[in-house]
């Protein structure tokens, strides 16, 4: 089964072709990051407008580099939520179009579910059911994914997603956007131990998660020391917003595994590219008996490879979605 996917959520315009949900023919990524930097986030308008020019060249290079014809395809999957609504919408025009020209199916795709068959794309023996973080721009989860097709949300963020505050603390510290991975890199050589930035745990929901407190306190810190003139040690607090960050999303997610007794965990989304977290992870999961499953870094952030995944294993079970699928900006995992 041959799936064409599309991605346009957020600021990058993906179209991949993908066999049997796991075996890559090509995946091409045309991010506008270099466009949304000058405003230190994504400006939704400015997004939509390049998914529109890039969506049709995207799509045939991703044709051409798997050797594929568009008549070759079963079906054509697109991500239809969560996400901009104006940028979902290019997406999901182009896949309606390409899916009733050919007269195959079309899959709308939940990104968030995408994100999660990341891991089917990159371990080929790999079956739920497991236990997977999702940590990304705009969301951190902590999910039972009980079957291809089922999942059920253990845990959630209450205020901001961790790839979120690690934008926001680039952003304050002056590093640029998108923050995670320049956080990451000074961190390198910072001292995670030279601030105690909080770490929030809920006791009526254990797998929550609030990472806005944990913003504030190091937004906190960088303007007192301005006040003091003091030189700003932008390696030590990444270092140390990057621990705490780390340790609560680490401990929520071994213990959700520990308590639904699954011997596997993945991880997935943006901010499961960052290299502490996974080794962090692996430490964890190791002294609990439990395998950890990772993306490579290119099947982390937002590519159409992950919703070409997820779009087979509704294909299988013929899920089909209606000519008047619509966007769903804040659709929510599990939900349609
Ligand atoms: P969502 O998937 O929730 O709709 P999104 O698609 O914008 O949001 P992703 O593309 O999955 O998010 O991930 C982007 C996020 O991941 C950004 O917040 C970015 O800072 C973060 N990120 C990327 N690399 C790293 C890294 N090495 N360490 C920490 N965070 C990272
Ligand atoms: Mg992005
Ligand atoms: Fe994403």
């Amino acid at each position: 089964i041959i799936i064409l996917g599309i991605e346009t959520s957020c600021d990058e315009t993906s179209a991949a072709v993908v066999v049997n949900g796991r075996r890559v023919l090509s995946n091409i990524i045309a991010t506008q990051v270099n466009l949304h930097a000058e405003y230190g986030g994504v400006v939704p308008e400015l997004a939509s407008r390049k998914h529109v020019e890039a969506i049709i060249p995207v799509i045939d290079k991703a044709c051409r580099e798997a050797g594929v014809e568009l008549k070759e395809l079963d079906a054509v999957g697109v991500t239809y939520g969560p996400g901009l609504v104006g940028a979902l919408l290019v997406g999901l025009s182009a896949a309606k179009a390409i899916a009733f020209a050919l007269g195959k199916p079309l899959i709308g795709v939940n990104h968030i579910d995408g994100h999660i068959c990341a891991n089917y794309i990159a371990h080929e023996e790999l079956e739920p059911p497991f236990i997977c973080l999702v940590a990304s721009g705009g969301h951190s989860h902590i999910v039972n994914v009980v079957d291809y097709k089922k999942t059920v949300v253990l845990g959630r963020t209450r205020d901001d997603a961790a790839g979120e505050a690690f934008d926001k603390i680039a952003r304050v510290l002056g590093l640029g956007y998108p923050g995670g991975p320049k956080v990451e890199k000074k961190a390198l050589e910072g001292n995670p131990e030279a601030f105690n930035f909080p770490r929030v745990k809920f006791k009526d929901s254990p797998y929550d998660f609030s990472f806005s407190g944990l913003k504030t306190a190091v937004i906190n810190t960088v303007h007192q020391l301005e006040q003091k003139n003091e030189k700003i040690p932008v390696e030590d607090i990444c270092a140390s917003f990057q621990k705490a960050v780390v340790d609560v999303l680490v401990e929520n997610t071994v213990e959700a595994a520990v308590n639904a007794k699954s011997q596997k965990v993945c991880i997935a989304g943006g901010v499961s590219a960052n290299t502490f977290l996974r080794q962090s992870l692996e430490k964890a999961c190791s002294e609990a008996g439990i395998e950890l499953f990772y993306p490579p870094l290119g099947l982390c952030t937002d590519n159409a490879a992950m919703i070409a995944s997820a779009a087979y294993f509704s294909y299988v079970e013929k899920d089909f979605a209606p000519e008047c699928l619509n966007a769903i900006p804040g659709l929510d995992l599990g939900e349609r």
